[in-house]
């Protein structure tokens, strides 16, 4: 069971997302400054994303009619607008995720200057500031959250604390949490990157979607969310997306279900608690104002 499940539009039983980060090749930018010019397979494998997943994603979403939610690091904006031109065009989302796919706990301290810098390539090559934010490898910290507030940001997406979008809540205000997972994320099933420190074992396509679809089933169940985080030049390719293009014809036919991008979940969450039909949990931060025991060397 789901402690406070969200009425869903239209009898949905379940909400479902199937969101994409689209990292290109700022990985191996960000993880090897020195000499990621030189590293030629890497920045192949990343460009992959935009140029060969990218299209066939958004053909699958045109077939079926579903709009979805993009992340995508300012830089890869830059570098890829024919990308973002064509995902917008198709009523899709794009969110914030960083300028170079920098991580926030590492650049602490720096962050107004990347998130910045992230948010005037939105404007300038979107046409508009983005709704929603998800953290380069999930690492929000409480200086993210303070700029997206000051932004008017209305969700972010790198948390866990529970199994349906909530509410985070500071002394400056609230926003939606749209919540992520590891479980339900496309990294460790197929990302080997040895150069920015990943060496997962890469599973078949069916063992891996496997395990999202359990997700799925458990989350139908309860009445809950399913989302997807997944990334372009791993998901998206060939026998990968194949998979899951079966599976949301399937899932189309048989099961009530609800494909929306994040931003129309906060609307959706925004009409429930202004008509008092339902009220999000509220998690309230900062969790804690300096390590719980003090600095220490373990
Ligand atoms: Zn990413």
């Amino acid at each position: 069971m789901i402690r406070n499940p969200i009425p869903w539009p239209n009898g949905a039983k379940c909400a479902v997302a199937i969101s994409f980060d689209m990292d290109a090749d700022s990985l191996i930018h960000v993880a090897q400054p020195n000499d990621s010019h030189r590293r030629l397979y890497p920045t192949s494998m990343g460009r992959y994303g935009p140029n060969v997943a990218l299209p066939r994603i958004l053909d699958t979403y045109r077939r079926f009619g579903l709009k979805q939610s993009f992340f995508i690091p300012g830089w890869c904006l830059e570098k890829y607008p024919d990308t973002a031109e064509a995902i917008l065009k198709d009523g899709h989302e794009i969110g914030h995720h960083g300028y170079l796919h920098e991580d926030p706990i590492m650049t602490y301290g720096t962050q107004r200057e990347w998130f910045e810098r992230a948010l005037d390539a939105h404007k300038r090559i979107c046409g508009k500031p983005p709704q929603g934010y998800r953290a380069p490898v999930y690492n929000i910290t409480d200086e993210v959250i303070d700029l997206m507030q000051e932004n008017g940001f209305r969700y972010d997406s790198s948390m866990m604390a529970d199994d349906v979008p909530y509410v985070i809540e500071t002394s400056k205000g609230q926003l939606y949490e749209m919540p992520v997972h590891w479980g339900t994320d496309d990294w460790p099933p197929f990302a080997h990157f040895e150069e920015i420190g990943y060496k997962m074992p890469v599973r078949s396509p069916s063992a891996a979607l496997s395990g999202f679809w359990e997700e799925f089933e458990a989350q139908y169940e309860a009445g809950g969310f399913f989302m997807l985080i997944v990334h372009p030049f791993l998901t998206g390719r060939l026998a990968r997306w194949r998979l899951v293009e079966k599976w949301i014809e399937e899932t189309l036919k048989t099961r009530k279900v609800w494909f929306s991008t994040l931003a129309g979940i906060a609307d959706h969450m925004d009409a429930l608690q202004k008509s008092d039909v339902w009220s999000p949990s509220v998690e309230k931060l900062p969790y804690f104002n300096a390590p719980p025991l003090g600095p220490q060397n373990f």
